[in-house]
């Protein structure tokens, strides 16, 4: 029996190193909520939610007003019953990445009550992940410097944020492929392209010889016939972000034969949709890479886990806890460059 006593919720703010611009948004702060469980015999859970409004529609200040209310849902519910406590809180249909900080507490609560670590509850199938580092929307030039310093840093795999430039787009990379030879590219369009901007941009850039090897979220998170059709004219796989938030949604995608890829956030989707969404992708023969929106290293950590444990991804796209100034380390993990390797 571990029933949870009390839920509390902190405000934290978290300066970006670089103000983060990507399609429709400039970023310099991501304010998060951590979330502290208590069970009645004094074992403690640390969980983290990074609110999104541009994606789930979450202000932060809403959320923080849930306290009481989360704490009259969930206290002297039993830990050891997981599952029903993933049940409840599922109905946060409007407060995904609550429900995700919420449900990590409750995974690793039950992982310390059995001595067990929470990335072998998922499955413990790797030792280690490796992440890409993002480069946000600038000018040609600083995006190009931008990542030879991320591949003298160490990482191959470098994700590259476009949609607001078309020209600019497709000249950034065609130069940094052109200096960064060897290295994997995750394209992200953030919503900002027409189908037929994307199809524009896919071309030229498979016309020049540049491989790209997951090309995400192109066109607006509703359209998904337009996302069905970037993907039957891309030669290179596309993936929805935006567009998957709920098991629901990948279930619709699945449908429509629309993507190659999802991205799954547990911002979006919390750990149970997350877990459904692995299943039900690995049925249709989906593929799946795992992303984030303004993690801290508490955060980053869940995801981080989950990714070890499950094996479930093909990309990592784990950096937000690199783009934001902390005052220390606070993972689950061990990061060396791009490797993340269980602690
Ligand atoms: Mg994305």
């Amino acid at each position: 029996m571990a029933k949870i006593k009390r839920i509390k919720f902190e405000k934290k703010v978290y300066e970006y190193l670089k103000p983060f611009h990507i399609t429709g948004s400039i970023a310099s702060s991501s304010t998060n909520i951590e979330i502290i469980m208590e069970t009645g015999e004094g074992i403690i859970g640390y969980g983290e939610a990074s609110p999104s409004f541009r994606v789930n529609g979450e202000k932060v200040e809403a959320l923080m007003a849930m306290e009481n209310f989360i704490n009259e849902m969930l206290t002297d519910m039993d830990t050891n019953r997981y599952k029903s406590i993933f049940d409840v809180t599922d109905k946060l249909i409007a407060s995904p990445s609550l429900k995700a900080g919420l449900q990590f507490c409750v995974v690793s609560i039950f992982c310390m009550e059995h001595g067990i670590k929470v990335n072998d509850f998922f499955g413990g199938v790797k030792e280690y992940i490796e992440t890409d580092k993002t480069i946000g929307i600038d000018s040609v030039q600083n995006r190009i410097k931008e990542a030879e310093e991320i591949m003298k840093s160490g990482f191959y795999h470098i994700k590259v944020k476009v949609g607001e430039n078309l020209a600019d787009d497709i000249e950034t990379m065609l130069r940094i492929a052109d200096r960064t030879r060897g290295a994997t590219y995750i394209v992200d369009a953030n919503m900002g392209y027409t189908p037929k901007a994307a199809l524009e941009f896919v071309n030229q850039i498979y016309r020049a010889g540049i491989e790209i090897a997951v090309f995400e979220q192109p066109v607006f998170y509703q359209d998904i016939d337009g996302l069905r059709f970037v993907r039957f004219h891309s030669p290179f796989p596309v993936a929805a972000d935006e567009s998957a938030k709920s098991r629901y949604d990948v279930f619709r995608l699945i449908k429509s034969e629309a993507v190659d890829f999802v991205n799954i956030k547990l911002m979006k989707s919390g750990i149970s949709d997350t877990l459904a969404i692995i299943e039900m992708a690995r049925s249709a023969g989906i593929r799946l890479m795992i992303g984030c929106m303004g993690e801290s290293s508490v955060g980053i950590s869940q995801s981080a886990l989950l990714a070890l444990g499950t094996g479930a991804f093909d990309f990592h796209d784990l950096d937000s806890h690199l783009m934001l100034r902390e005052e220390r380390f606070r993972g689950q993990f061990v990061q060396e460059g791009p490797i993340i390797r269980v602690l």
